[in-house]
């Protein structure tokens, strides 16, 4: 099965390589151990460590950095790849083997590439610049942050300058979304921006408050979980597999693919953050959870990017979550939790308010209409500090012109504007495209699903989510990182990353909840 040809010399080939082939695994199998263990370090620091814990933590992630890139650049691991590489061209190219070999050589090239001072630089330059983020914002003072910024910009420079690419902001691009490039994102970003700031002012409430009022009142926190669970469980969480506990800053992790670790925010007066924080990060764990058995302890095991990683979030919280069908499931269930604020709450009432449309500062209070807006205007800044047609002085009046400019928000501050997100201070550039190309490709693979599951509606609006979770198993989550984002989003809808999919649900689930009106053109599918 494994080969194309069935001559001798290939057989002869197979046989010569299976030792180096089992020494290279064995070797990225402790790579993979080495990862996993990093991932509960970031696990336990943001959701279990004692502050006092940070230093010594530093000391922890910056040893166990240096020990992955010195077995990912060591000489035997290049020489064992040597070894299989001409093994592995004869293989079927979609099997596990030649993705195999195919990966590690494009991780260890990267490594190679970049000189371990520089990569040691970053890592200190990142530690120091949230330092500097945090005070900046903490002061609501840019000019605190300015200097650290000018550094990370510097260093992302240098890093950019280890690779052959055609623009700068394709290096840092290529670390969370592989193979994407500055020259594919702009007509994506740019047919959004067009069609998003028109849409954003046809229906915005201005009025509409930050979070769904109908998911405000008295939700003891106490009792916030128990909901969450039994929403999440029919979904696919697994209390043998998955843990969910609290933190200030939701996310999830994967130790392992029987080890997830979910995380969210429980607030006494809005169950909304805890809801679709859940949901959000049940879709990422569902994710991280899904690769084939064959791939554990691979560089395969883990998700395609960034990007696709977002998608499956996006779907469960907001494709799913916030749709009619799924609302008129969980109402019961919460009212039952939460007889007081729920008890006579209507379903059509929810669903509306948990799809209103108000233009905010803050990205991560942002609705499904304004959000790719904050992103398009970071993706804007971001290319234009790395090209340098703007100077880091000017970023804070280019931020609040483009809030204007993008959505009518006039910015308080820039505590409440370009400091807002940890990102920069971190000196992660290039990250934030990824949550747009989450939002593009989960209304791709959902426009793509729905062919297949003509009545996912009406699945949906009795729970059961079996058949939707397995079709992403099968399209997505099995594959791991075997195929390259663009790859594995052709291989699963059919075409490339494309906006109207996306354009097409968002007018749909407007015009669905009344907000469309008169004033707009229809869906145009
Ligand atoms: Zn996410």
């Amino acid at each position: 099965v494994a080969s194309r040809t069935s001559g001798a010399p290939e057989r002869a080939s197979h046989l010569r390589h299976p030792r180096e082939l089992a020494a290279l695994k064995a070797r990225l199998a402790e790579i993979a151990d080495l990862g996993a263990i990093g991932a509960l370090l970031q696990w336990d620091q943001s959701a279990m460590m004692p502050p006092a814990g940070a230093p010594a933590r530093g000391h922890h992630a910056a040893t166990l950095e240096k020990v992955l890139h010195e077995r990912l650049t060591h000489p035997e691991l290049a020489r064992l790849l040597d070894a299989v590489e001409p093994w592995a061209a004869g293989l079927d190219p979609d099997s596990d083997d030649a993705r195999l070999v195919r990966t590690t050589r494009r991780d260890a090239e990267k490594a190679r590439r970049v000189p371990a001072e520089l990569a040691a630089e970053i890592a200190e330059a990142g530690a120091l610049g949230e330092q500097a983020w945090l005070r900046a914002r903490e002061a609501d003072d840019f000019s605190l942050f300015r200097d650290a910024l000018a550094h990370h910009l510097e260093l992302r420079h240098r890093y950019a300058a280890c690779f052959d690419v055609e623009h700068p902001y394709d290096a840092l691009l290529d670390d969370f979304e592989p193979g994407m490039t500055t020259a594919r994102l702009r007509p994506l970003f740019e047919e959004l921006r067009a069609a998003l700031v028109p849409l954003v002012a046809a229906v915005a409430d201005p009025d509409a408050p930050d979070t769904p009022a109908a998911l405000r009142g008295d939700f003891p926190v106490e009792r916030q979980r128990a909901a969450m669970v039994e929403l999440a469980t029919p979904i696919g969480f697994d209390e043998r597999a998955f843990r969910l506990d609290p933190a200030p800053h939701p996310f999830a992790m994967g130790v392992a693919l029987r080890d997830v670790r979910l995380t969210t925010r429980y607030e006494p007066g809005d169950l909304s953050p805890a809801l679709y924080s859940v949901l959000h990060e049940l879709g990422h764990g569902l994710y991280e959870a899904g690769a084939a058995p064959a791939l554990d302890r691979t560089p395969l095991a883990t998700p395609a990017s960034l990007g696709v990683h977002e998608s499956q979030s996006r779907l469960w919280e907001n494709v799913i979550g916030r749709s009619r069908a799924f609302c008129g499931w969980m109402l019961p269930i919460l009212a039952r939790h939460f007889p007081g604020p729920l008890g006579a709450m209507d379903a059509e009432k929810l669903f509306r308010s948990v799809n209103a449309v108000r233009p905010s500062a803050i990205r991560i209070f942002a609705d499904e209409t304004t959000y790719n807006l904050h992103v398009v205007l970071r993706f804007e800044l971001e290319v234009a500090l790395m090209e340098g047609a703007l100077a880091v002085d000017d970023l804070p009046a280019a931020w609040d012109d483009g809030m204007l400019r993008l959505l009518g928000v006039e910015v308080p501050g820039p505590a409440h504007g370009l400091l807002q997100d940890i990102h920069w201070g971190a000196g992660m550039i290039g990250y934030f495209p990824t949550y747009t190309l989450g939002n593009l490709i989960a209304a791709q693979l959902w426009e793509r699903l729905r062919q297949d599951l003509p009545d996912v509606e009406e699945q949906l609006a009795r729970g059961a989510f079996a058949e939707v979770l397995g079709w992403m198993r099968e399209h997505i989550h099995r594959h791991g990182r075997k195929f390259e984002p663009a790859e594995l989003v052709r291989r699963s809808t059919g075409t490339d990353v494309r906006v109207a999919p996306f354009l097409d649900y968002l007018r749909s689930r407007l015009d669905d909840a009344g907000l469309l009106g008169r004033t707009s053109a229809p869906s145009s599918t």
